[in-house]
């Protein structure tokens, strides 16, 4: 009787349900509380933006209908099919992907952060359709810390003249800096692009550049949001961690024009 209880618990062991994608994502919400409060940062200072590449539009359904209804999206083809299924569940969405200027129209069409403007013929896009249809748009400023070729965003010694070139076009409110970090497996390195893009941040509050806020700075991914929340991110962009392993590789979505 004993053996056969000890059996059963054993095998109530093994069956136990890995966390549901909903589980996953408010544990690393409560992660993220966690550690602000470790580096005494306000309550509340630090967002999880959970990125939905590859993700079905059922799983995302299901998020929306548990409360969760903001998502992060890196191609606009992908954005506009999950937009016209998920739209009327409550959806939100942040782009974060590299963006083309032929796609500016449908990208933007209702998207409350724009995290990749990284040129100014982006930029010179983005004014005209936004002047066309008479409104205004949140974006970030990409920013290459890592100087690697792989990745998209402006170097940070022109972050500063860029901003200042942007705010001729009265459409576009900046709101701060994106960044993704080194792909290392060196903390150190990986620590010292997001304290560049803080240091960055606060370089060009101190410009005083009329229209130019620097209010949010995202940074952080699966790999690495630990780091970033420690060194002042506002914004983390989460995809794997949260509805597992994609079978494409992030450099896949970074090069890609
Ligand atoms: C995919 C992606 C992320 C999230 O990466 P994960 O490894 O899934 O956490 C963050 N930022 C950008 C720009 C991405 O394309």
């Amino acid at each position: 009787m004993e053996s056969l209880r000890n059996g059963l618990n054993g095998v109530c062991e093994t069956k136990k349900n890995p966390p549901s994608v909903l589980e996953r994502l408010l544990s690393i919400q409560s992660e993220i509380e966690l550690i602000t409060a470790k580096v005494h940062r306000p309550e509340g200072s630090c967002r999880l933006l959970p990125v939905s590449k590859t993700v079905s539009v059922d799983v995302m359904k299901r998020l929306c209908q548990n409360g969760q209804p903001l998502f992060g999206e890196n191609k606009v083809q992908e954005l506009k099919t999950k937009r016209d299924t998920l739209f009327a569940e409550g959806a939100r969405w942040h782009f974060i992907g590299h963006l083309q200027t032929n796609k500016v129209k449908e990208c933007i069409k209702n998207i409350e952060l724009l995290h990749s403007v990284d040129r100014s013929e982006l930029a010179i896009a983005l004014d005209k359709t936004l002047q066309k249809e008479g409104r205004c748009l949140d974006v970030l400023i990409q920013v290459n810390t890592s100087y690697e070729t792989s990745k998209f965003g402006i170097h940070p010694e022109v972050a500063v003249s860029f901003a200042r070139d942007l705010v001729r076009f009265d459409t576009i409110r900046i709101k701060g800096l994106m960044t993704l970090a080194v792909s290392s497996s060196d903390q150190i390195k990986v620590r010292s692009c997001f304290q560049k893009l803080k240091v960055l941040s606060e370089a060009i509050q101190r410009q005083a550049i009329d229209g130019v806020e620097m209010a949010e700075l995202s940074m952080g991914m699966s790999s690495d949001y630990r780091l970033a929340v420690e060194e002042g991110s506002t914004i983390v962009r989460v995809g794997q961690a949260i509805f597992g392993e994609r079978s494409v590789p992030n450099s896949y979505y970074w090069n890609e024009g």
